[in-house]
């Protein structure tokens, strides 16, 4: 179980270290109109709002977990709602200061960083300010759009209250004989039944039930497309994707060169569903034959065992890193089991600069868990890294690396997995679990991400978008990720109203760094399979990179262009090496 009390000894410190930074809040109002005397004012600034963000962070961790440990319990909520309405204080207290820096101009904020070394830690944070200020507008102009984002966010909530609480779910009665009741959850468990027959009756049940709601869902959704459109244009963004990107200064490029490649890809993904059809024994295969497992295993994977099994797969990346593991894995870090009230799910919480990234699990004994348990630790170990590397002001990365670190731990188990299987049946299994996830990881979001450009874009040239237009758009590209036309898989109509269920689409242009992610993923972790050390050393410089660069710039000094076909081809690849093994393995079988 984590030890909070390396945050902070009990609550009432906590309270005690919440109203300090609260009263140090108006310590930042003397700096205003003066960041342009010179650099050391700057540098006071700075390390004045710095040191408040990193206390803010270890404060809202601790009421985030304390929280997540029972969600039934009103005090921890009660807490984590004082830090939402002390992080939005803060932002209060620091808002003129963006606009102060980006009116600095380029070369004074250049002489600045020149003159004062202490601005160095500062430097990424500052010129990406002046990076983004052709984009931020008049201080009337911006306090409008401010006003704006609450009836921006209507879109998302209104769904949120439709799909999770009001939506008439519709119960299925399985071969079995049991009831299920389908609603999010129960349709992700009853879409992986082993009778055919049930599965496409949890597929018509399910999506006949949103389909009855296309029109107004579809109504909710341009809506929040609309928006997106209306703050990109505001800013001054020729489309609501290059707004959505530049955040983060990624190009255009690579979301089309992902979407390119995805689809050049395609006959891969095919071949996929071919030897899923032939493992499940089906004459035929359709959209409801993707969840059942297509092999089974009942291997259990206990906790001591899981982080056995993680420790020794993480030896390719050599001597350092698995030392730090170990020792991090052997302390109170992690909230291990299920218990009654605790957070679903699995993340890393890297909010403690100063103490350690914390993790949330729900472990239990499949290999899922154990797969889980090596991404998370993915997820903390580059924190561990990149703080160790970085000063606090660097340290933090985005989601489009984030998400590397983890599946790549992912890969390196599988692998291990597969090498040390000691029957062809275990093998068999650990390959088409790797297999499922690269088509989930790489191709569904690839899909989706695809979706997402073709609304955005057809608000954006003026086109009237409806529910059933919604429904013909994704129907489309059902067909085509899924061999319609080739015959390798037929899409039912039905199906394409798919996209209404997917509640990621009111965040636009964000699933696709889960695509972007996985790839680059693959890509180093063949790296370090087939280059050694170097390889390895590599991919490490990126951990520790954190983010004191842009995400796709880090990557471009580790020799991966990510607004190139290579590191998606990198996942295609893996995938059919995958096949390869394991159709070798079905014809020494028979
Ligand atoms: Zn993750």
């Amino acid at each position: 179980m984590w030890d909070l009390t390396q945050l902070y000894p009990d609550d009432a410190a906590w309270d005690a270290e919440r109203l300090a930074v609260k009263s140090a809040l108006p310590g930042v109002k003397p700096f205003k109109g003066t960041l342009g005397t010179d650099a050391a004012t700057l540098l006071r600034a700075m390390d004045t709002t710095s040191a408040l963000t990193k206390r803010l962070g270890r404060l809202n961790t601790y009421a985030s977990l304390k929280a997540d440990e029972n969600l039934k319990n009103t005090k921890p909520q009660e807490m984590r709602q004082l830090m939402q309405a002390l992080s939005s204080e803060y932002g209060q207290a620091v808002s003129w200061m963006r606009p102060e820096i980006a009116a600095l101009g380029k070369d004074k904020l250049e002489e600045f960083i020149k003159a004062e070394p202490g601005l160095a830690k500062h430097a990424f944070g500052l010129r990406d300010i002046q990076r983004l200020a052709a984009h931020v507008l008049s201080d009337e102009a911006e306090s409008i759009l401010a006003g704006t984002s609450v009836v921006r966010a209507g879109p998302n909530a209104i769904y949120s209250q439709l799909s999770n609480a009001e939506l008439p779910w519709p119960t299925v009665t399985l071969a079995t004989g049991k009831t299920i009741r389908l609603d999010s959850q129960g349709y992700t468990e009853a879409r992986q039944a082993t009778n055919r027959d049930d599965r496409k009756r949890v597929f018509d049940a399910f999506f006949g039930a949103w389909n009855q709601y296309h029109n107004t869902i579809g109504q909710m959704y341009v809506s929040s497309v609309r928006g997106d459109v209306f703050g990109a244009r505001s800013r001054k963004y020729p489309t609501a994707l290059a707004a959505s990107l530049a955040a983060n200064d990624v190009p255009d490029d690579v979301y089309k060169s992902l979407v390119k490649s995805a689809n050049d890809g395609l006959p891969t993904l095919h071949r996929y569903f071919k030897l899923r059809q032939r493992l499940l024994g089906l004459k035929e295969i359709r959209y409801y034959d993707i969840y059942p497992p297509m092999l089974k295993s009942d291997r259990k994977f206990p906790i001591e065992r899981t982080r056995e099994l993680t420790l020794a797969a993480m030896q390719p990346l050599g001597p350092d890193y698995v030392a730090k593991i170990t020792k991090a894995t052997g302390e109170r870090w992690a909230n291990i089991y299920p218990t009654e009230g605790k957070r679903a799910g699995a993340y890393m919480n890297p909010g403690a600069y100063d103490v350690h990234p914390y993790l949330l699990l729900n472990h239990h004994d499949t290999y899922d868990g154990l797969s889980t348990y090596a991404h998370e630790w993915g997820h903390a170990m580059h924190s561990v890294l990149a703080n160790e590397a970085q000063p606090y002001e660097n340290a933090g990365y985005p989601l489009f690396l984030a998400e590397i670190a983890s599946t790549c731990n992912e890969m390196l188990l599988a692998d291990r997995m597969v090498a040390d299987a000691k029957t062809k049946d275990d093998k068999l299994f650990y390959l088409g679990q790797i297999l499922e996830s690269l088509r989930g990881t790489f191709f569904r979001q690839t899909m989706f991400a695809e979706f997402e450009l073709k609304t955005h874009e057809a608000i954006e040239r003026g086109e009237a978008l409806s529910g059933d237009k919604l429904s013909a758009i994704y129907l489309d590209l059902l067909k085509r990720y899924h061999g319609d036309r080739e015959g390798v898989m037929k899409i039912d109509d039905l199906y394409g109203v798919e996209w209404a269920f997917i509640p990621h689409f009111y965040r636009a242009y964000y699933v696709y760094q889960y695509a972007t992610s996985i790839s680059a993923a693959a890509w180093f972790a063949e790296q370090i399979q087939t280059k050694g050390d170097a390889g390895r050393d590599n991919y490490l410089a990126v951990l520790k990179a954190g983010g004191s660069d842009h995400p796709v710039a880090i990557l471009q000094k580790a020799g991966l262009d990510m607004t190139k076909p290579e590191p998606y081809q990198a996942l295609v690849r893996r995938m059919d090496r995958i096949m390869d093994e394991m159709e070798k393995l079905l014809a020494e079988k028979n």
